[in-house]
């Protein structure tokens, strides 16, 4: 563990190359400032979904063709999901395999089990996947003009964490930052998941013709969780940084399930 080269092309310099994407879409502020913090830290590729992809999980498109297209930055856009974008932009798009994916600045935050719902996350989920060290970054709160202000605190947060790569095996980094400028920042806090309590998040209403439709999200969500979660970092005014693991093997059950199935 010398160098932090993992998936990377060695000798290709001091600067590592950073792959950013988000689930927000290419046009996100939060990317921008993504890009901003990248570039200060290595040598950045861009390969973002074309539109607006929160939510969207872990999932691959398989059921039409998808198409890549550059700007005039020379980032890359693909009509497909985050993990979409990773894949391809890993195996077709970039002439190497960066050296580190970053995903975000995702517009809202990222916390507890919607770590299984979010884009952002899975993006990173993808580079880790594919042997390349991630990192997951979130803003707490879907107002995002506050991100930009972030560009310093993110800085030195990413560089801390690059620089200690290539990261254990199978994880990678969730990073949530709490909805206050970022002058007011207290420090940072290393958390767990927390517990998301969802109460009117399911909507049923009828539309103009009289057809029952339904609605997911929105509504209040409040948070449980441990002394040390991820919402209570945050609500306190620190930036969350939980590593999370790829393997969800309930370790501590394996034997007991195995009295369970063989009898015991
Ligand atoms: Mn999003």
């Amino acid at each position: 563990m010398t160098e932090a080269t993992q998936g990377g092309q060695p000798g290709s310099g001091d600067r590592p190359t950073i792959l950013c994407t988000n689930d927000d879409g290419i046009h996100a502020l939060g990317l921008k400032t993504l890009v901003d913090i990248a570039g200060r830290l290595g040598d950045v590729r861009v390969v973002a979904p074309d539109r607006e992809q929160s939510a969207t999980s872990h999932s691959l498109t398989v059921h039409r063709p998808l198409r890549a297209t550059r700007t005039p930055e020379g980032f890359h856009v693909i009509d497909g999901t985050p993990t979409d974008c990773v894949l391809i932009g890993i195996n077709q798009l970039l002439d190497a395999p960066p050296d580190f994916v970053l995903s975000g600045v995702n517009h809202g935050p990222n916390m507890g089990e919607d770590v299984l719902y979010s884009g952002t996350v899975a993006a990173a989920m993808e580079g880790t996947i594919l042997g390349i060290p991630a990192i997951a970054i979130s803003y707490s709160s879907r107002a995002a003009d506050r991100i930009p202000g972030y560009a310093g605190v993110l800085t030195q947060l990413v560089g801390a964490l690059i620089g200690r790569g290539p990261f254990p095996e199978e994880t990678f980094f969730n990073v949530n930052l709490p909805d206050i400028p970022a002058e007011e920042v207290k420090g940072v806090r290393v958390t767990t998941l927390g517990r998301r309590v969802y109460s009117d998040s399911l909507t049923r209403r009828e539309d103009p013709s009289g057809r029952e439709y339904y609605w997911i999200g929105g509504g209040v969500s409040s948070w449980t969780g441990r002394e040390d979660s991820d919402f209570r970092a945050v609500q306190a005014g620190y930036v969350s940084v939980t590593p999370l693991h790829l393997d969800l093997t309930n370790y501590r059950l394996i034997s007991e399930v195995r009295t369970w199935m063989l009898g015991g």
